[in-house]
């Protein structure tokens, strides 16, 4: 039997009645013939509430009892669901992350999946069930830890599903119906796409898209796994919602797919570095081994054999990254004057595979940008992508106005 694999988000088995609308949906699927493989996230909020506990109890806690009470959410919905599905006479099983086995690295909160044997699931297809529910975001360390794979990592368990099944398709069943020219929360004028580049929506997604995580989509474009992302709220036809695939399959797109944002960044400056050899990589170095994820970096010219050093982080790993350029100072390992910081941006991005060959996006972007008077503090570009940080209070703003300058109401 051909597999399918299809994944409903926290809103989509928010409650005991979305649970059986996606039920009626797996039924559906398996009524065509397929061995369908489900994957759950906790009802929505579930695992926001359980973060808080956890934070609350321990805030500097252990991340393999972190992970322990985080993944719970899953394992009620795969139950729930395995349950529903049964009253519809459909032969289901729930599967926690550790009985699959899916094996993941010891990185706990932030585990990466090694592998996912099929053997077991396999054989119960065989046996006659239909339907394997499997708790998504979660897996199993070598020490035998339950982990969990970073926050919307649901989209990535069932991306590595499809792939370990060869599955003839990976549905991510969401809250909207396809993924957008950027949030439809944020303007009104995002219109949705029938097709999105993997190169795109993996950009859209590192720079804050979340309808899909970046991880899922990594894995999707290496193991060549047909995406697509739709509404759990409508009736689907089979082409329905958005597919992500190779840009060969796309025969016209506008040369910005997408504008992306993220919320929470801070900018943290070192003022008066000494401008020698070396001196990036002790600072880098300090915050890569205190966990700080750096985004933007940028060294200003130097004076007098000093300069500054500017770099973005997500808000909530301030105080860490401070805490470790303190301690750097105080130990004598780096002189520095001041550490300034500002945890009041917000990065927002223009994304498009037609930047290869097309000049001038950038200027233009920068253009609408001081049209609003919106003050641009740190620039990144790569060969499909221009990010700025801005004050967090411009951010929906920026994002509109860059929306109507591209025109990406409109079809190509
Ligand atoms: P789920 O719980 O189903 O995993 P998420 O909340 O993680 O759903 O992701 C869906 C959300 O992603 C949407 O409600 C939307 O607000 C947001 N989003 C951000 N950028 C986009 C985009 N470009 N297209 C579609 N949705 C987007
Ligand atoms: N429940 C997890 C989260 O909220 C995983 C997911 O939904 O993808 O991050
Ligand atoms: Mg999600």
């Amino acid at each position: 039997m051909p597999v399918l694999v299809m994944k409903f988000g926290g809103t989509s088995v928010a409650n005991l009645d979305r649970i059986k609308r996606a039920a009626k949906r797996i039924g559906v699927e398996v009524a065509k013939g397929y061995d369908v493989i489900v994957i759950v996230s906790a009802m929505s909020g579930k695992t926001n509430e359980l973060v808080g506990w956890v934070n609350e109890t321990s805030p500097l806690c252990d991340a393999r009892e972190y992970d322990a009470v985080v993944s719970s959410g899953e394992n009620v919905t795969a139950g729930l669901m395995a349950l529903t599905l049964q009253e519809m006479n459909i032969p289901a099983r729930s599967w926690q992350g550790w009985q699959v086995p899916v094996k993941t690295t010891s990185a706990h909160s932030q585990a990466r999946i090694e592998e996912i044997p099929s053997e077991n699931i396999t054989a119960k297809f065989a046996e006659g069930m239909k339907v394997a529910v499997v708790a998504g975001f979660q897996g199993v360390s070598p020490e035998g830890r339950i982990t969990t794979l970073g926050r919307g990592g649901s989209d990535t368990t069932a991306v590595a599903f499809a792939a370990a099944f060869d599955a003839e398709r990976c549905d991510i069943y969401t809250d909207v119906d396809g993924v957008y020219t950027t949030d439809p929360r944020v303007s009104e004028k995002a219109r949705k796409l029938e097709k999105i580049a993997f190169e795109e929506m993996l950009e859209l997604a590192s720079l804050g898209a979340k309808v899909l995580q970046t991880r899922s989509v990594e894995l999707a474009m290496r193991y060549k796994v047909r995406l697509r992302v739709l509404s759990s709220f409508e009736e689907q036809s089979d082409d329905a919602g958005t597919l992500v695939c190779d840009e060969e399959e796309i025969m016209e797109s506008n040369v910005v797919a997408g504008v992306a944002f993220s919320r929470d960044e801070a900018k943290m400056t070192l003022i008066s570095v000494a401008d020698r050899p070396g001196i990036a990589s002790i600072i880098f170095g300090c915050l890569s081994d205190a966990g700080v994820n750096v985004d933007m970096i940028v060294q200003n010219i130097s004076e007098e054999g000093r300069t500054d050093m500017t770099f973005s982080l997500p808000t909530d790993q301030v105080s860490r990254a401070e805490k470790a350029l303190d301690a750097l100072k105080d130990t004598g390992g780096l002189n520095f004057g001041e550490l300034d910081v500002d945890g009041d941006v917000a990065k927002v991005s223009v994304v498009g595979i037609g930047m290869r060959s097309q000049s001038g996006v950038a200027a233009k972007m920068f253009k609408v940008l001081s049209d609003d008077g919106i003050n641009i503090k740190v620039i990144t570009t790569s060969e499909i992508k221009i990010s700025v940080l801005i004050d967090r209070k411009y951010m929906e703003l920026a994002v509109q106005a860059l929306h109507d300058a591209f025109e990406l109401e409109k079809t190509a």
